[in-house]
């Protein structure tokens, strides 16, 4: 089979490579679309921990494919039949596993990261995914480029729980990304009065006009602080979601939030550089809540796929790159451009 191996920083290869052999309780996929995402980008240029100088790996977590044979002691599942695979597994045995916030395994597994991944016409799932919930059916409706999309879905369905995003709220949203536009979507779904969305580039912010943002600003130009205001009435924004890895973002979230505001720090920070000024006087007068939420659970993935399924949110608006895996090294140089959102790779 064809797979893009990870060789060191820069040096991602198309290999032939054996199809993986399964073992009774496994499954084999065939994989038909996998996304690009910023973690991708991070393994791409070095910077994972997972993927240490040594480092052979297929990376790819975002990624959906058809069963294509099935262990002999598995029943559960039949050859041919469309699944995402929810790329988190937890080891199944600590008190985290156990409440299923499996995101948060201090010893977990998950495909692109620790196993072979999506970048690759097959892949094989180990019994712990098959057992813990992780290989999801999807409704025939649902597009197939757009499906790997469900994972990072989760991630943002997972952080707007930690901030409860409700009817009526006013939503700031820093950072029109691919995440960003999730978050907006979803916002919208979940009936908050008014998302402004903020963002440097252009293209991103029509998108997000586009997609539903009732006020969008570039903070390059505009003043953010004046259209929170505008747009709240004076109070501030219920919600503000970081979806940026920006410093700037993260301390202005403080003083762009209503009263008891719900702030999410969404995105993380540069690993030698995580420290940002931080007013807790802010925090103290507004009673705010300030919390961070990092990727997702298996049953966040099932919520979000079932979301997806339901048509309540259409993710391939998000799309902008479609490539075979052959094209790998282009993929990811599109990915890397700032007027990408999402690009897939199409396995068939
Ligand atoms: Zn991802
Ligand atoms: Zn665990």
């Amino acid at each position: 089979m064809l797979a893009a191996v990870y060789h060191g920083p820069e040096d991602l290869r198309l290999e032939e490579r054996p199809i993986p052999r399964i073992g009774d309780r496994e499954l084999l996929l065939k994989v038909h679309a996998a996304s690009i995402c910023a973690t991708d980008l991070r393994i791409f240029s070095g910077q994972h921990r997972k993927y240490g100088a040594d480092t052979r790996r297929i990376p790819g977590h975002e990624l959906v494919g058809t069963i294509a044979e099935v262990g002999s002691g598995i029943h559960e599942f039949g050859v041919g039949r469309r699944v995402f695979i929810a790329p988190n597994i937890g080891c199944g045995r600590c008190p985290l596993c156990w409440r299923g916030v499996n995101n948060l395994c201090p010893d977990y597994d998950a495909f692109g990261i620790t196993l072979d991944g999506g970048f690759a016409e097959y892949m094989r799932v180990p019994e712990a995914a098959v057992e813990q919930g992780n290989v999801i059916p999807l409704a025939d409706s649902v597009d197939t480029a757009a499906a790997p999309l469900i994972e990072p879905f989760a991630c943002v369905l997972h952080g707007q729980d930690r901030v409860s995003v409700a009817k009526d709220d006013v939503v700031l949203i820093q950072g029109a990304g691919p995440i960003g536009l999730m978050h907006l979507l979803l916002a919208k779904r979940n009936g908050a009065a008014r998302v402004i969305v903020s963002d440097q580039f252009p293209d991103r912010l029509r998108k997000a006009t586009e997609l539903g943002a009732d006020h969008v600003v570039n903070f390059t130009t505009d003043d953010v602080v004046e259209a929170v205001a505008r747009a709240s009435g004076g109070a501030g924004a219920n919600v503000v979601l970081v979806a940026a890895p920006a410093h700037k973002a993260m301390e202005e979230a403080l003083s762009l939030a209503a009263p008891e505001g719900r702030i999410n720090y969404f995105a993380g920070l540069p690993k030698d550089r995580p420290e940002i000024r931080f007013n807790a006087n802010l925090v103290h007068y507004k009673e705010l809540i300030v919390t961070g939420s990092t990727g997702c659970s298996t049953s966040d993935c099932r919520r979000a796929a079932e979301i997806v399924c339901s048509g309540a949110v259409d993710l391939s608006v998000l799309i902008t790159g479609r490539y075979p895996l052959g094209e790998v090294q282009a993929a990811f140089q599109a990915a890397r451009r700032g007027s990408s959102l999402k690009v897939v790779m199409e396995l068939d």
